[in-house]
């Protein structure tokens, strides 16, 4: 079977960047280094910086208390932290390193200056994300998080001081319609369009594989990760079978009867050997 690989498929370079801050440490093997949380969202990849001591500690969502070794390295994952885990993390007295992704201190930013000139943020997210708890933290404690119409609906009156902002990783055309709609109810609304690069590219290739003959899509990265869920939502919405797979080890053989061209891609998070073994068992079909 033809395999198509998307050109973006694979690490973003805020996970590479994340990576390469926790290595720094980890490579000399005389410190123990520790992400808060998952320091990216793809269970193959944490297990394989596990083994080169890189240890997760923590709660998905960075919320929990630490007990850590205080002559260790504590790294920030690429999600970013609210500025109340910052202190806190800070108080431990360990070595603290910050590997959240730049695009995402830029979102952060962006909230900060408009909470402190009186306005309330809106954020286009999950409310249960990393990401979205870290960027809530710097609203003052005037943010929102919305996924649809009837979140926007069920907002308290938050007077003419307004802005609005996305969790990086969310659909380019959701964001425009929400804000179309937020706009109508809060005419002076202040938009900034913070989905990243990274996630735009690999919203953009699916469309690229899709004209490049692709009778099904594969969509590899951890179950849990925002912009692999996404990127399978936007294959499944062109309506081509769509299979999100973690490892090739979940490719079955009776799905991908009847084709003669697949299109794969990959989250951000996602490794390049987990891209290979599944290109490479594909084209055995
Ligand atoms: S998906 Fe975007 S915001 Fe998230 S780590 Fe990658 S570049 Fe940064």
């Amino acid at each position: 079977m033809k395999v198509i690989r998307a050109k973006s498929a694979g690490f973003c370079w805020g996970v590479e960047r994340a990576i390469k801050i926790a290595r720094q440490y980890s490579d000399s093997g005389a410190r123990r280094v520790y992400s808060d949380g998952p320091l990216i969202h793809n269970r193959q990849m944490m297990e394989k910086l596990e083994a080169e001591g890189i240890r997760e500690v923590g709660d998905y969502q960075s919320r929990g208390e630490l007990s850590l070794s205080s002559d260790g390295v504590l790294v920030v994952r690429a999600h970013g932290i609210s500025p109340e885990r910052r202190e806190y993390l800070k108080s431990l007295g360990l070595e603290f390193r910050d590997a959240t992704c730049p695009d995402v201190g830029i979102v952060a930013g962006k909230i900060r200056k408009m909470a402190r000139a009186g306005y309330a943020s809106i954020i286009f997210g999950d409310k249960d994300h990393p990401e979205v708890i870290g960027l809530l933290g710097y609203t003052e404690g005037r943010g929102y998080a919305v996924q649809g119409r009837e979140d926007i609906d069920a907002l308290p009156e938050l007077g003419d001081k307004v802005c609005m902002v996305s969790q990086t990783t969310m659909f380019t055309d959701d964001f425009a319609s929400l804000v179309e709609y937020v706009r109508g109810k809060y005419p002076d609304l202040v938009v900034f369009d913070t989905i990243c690069g990274a996630t735009r590219a690999r919203q953009s290739d699916i469309e690229v594989l899709l004209r490049d003959g692709a009778q099904a899509i594969v969509v590899i990265g951890g179950h849990h990760s925002a912009n692999t869920r996404k990127l399978a939502a936007l294959a499944e919405r062109s309506n081509l079978p769509t299979f999100h797979i973690e490892t090739a080890a979940e490719i079955n053989h009776d799905d991908f009867k009847g084709f003669d061209c697949v299109g794969v891609t990959a989250g951000a998070s996602t490794p390049d050997f987990l891209i290979d073994a599944v290109c490479e068992k594909l084209g055995a079909l």
